[in-house]
């Protein structure tokens, strides 16, 4: 949730960019789990090109809406979309290593209740509740 106002809610969905303002007991939470989420591409990196400008252009290669319009955008100026064209790998992992995770970063670990029977608890750090960790596959 990205705002609690009284009885209203409002949730921001960051992968559409859209936020929806509702009733507080029309939502329904749902479980999250500390994951760590891997991107990776091969490139022909020109030399020179700082991190900000690679940052953009991986983000423009990840989001498949991007990745379209630039192809099409450089195509229609008669120019060649290559830049737009090297795949992007995103693998999601979920952690097993006791720790949970929250949006500002921080990391907590408890040391007295086991992550299959942990609740969500709230960040020391920020407050917000933080995400926990999937149990040890060997467990
Ligand atoms: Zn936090």
């Amino acid at each position: 949730m990205a705002r609690v106002d009284g009885d209203r809610v409002t949730v921001f969905d960051p992968a559409q960019r859209r936020q929806h303002e509702v009733v507080a007991a029309a939502v329904t939470p749902v479980p999250a789990t500390a994951v760590r989420v891997t991107t990776s591409v091969d490139l022909p990196l020109p030399h020179g090109l700082d991190e900000h400008d690679l940052r953009r252009w991986v983000a423009m290669l990840t989001d498949p809406v991007l990745r379209e319009r630039a192809g099409e955008a450089l195509t229609a100026a008669d120019l060649d979309p290559g830049v737009s064209l090297p795949e992007v790998t995103v693998r999601a992992i979920a952690l097993d290593d006791g720790a949970s995770r929250c949006l500002c970063g921080a990391t907590t670990r408890s040391t007295t209740t086991a992550p299959a029977v942990a609740t969500p608890a709230a960040c020391p750090a920020c407050g917000r509740q933080v995400a926990p960790p999937v149990p040890p596959s060997d467990a």
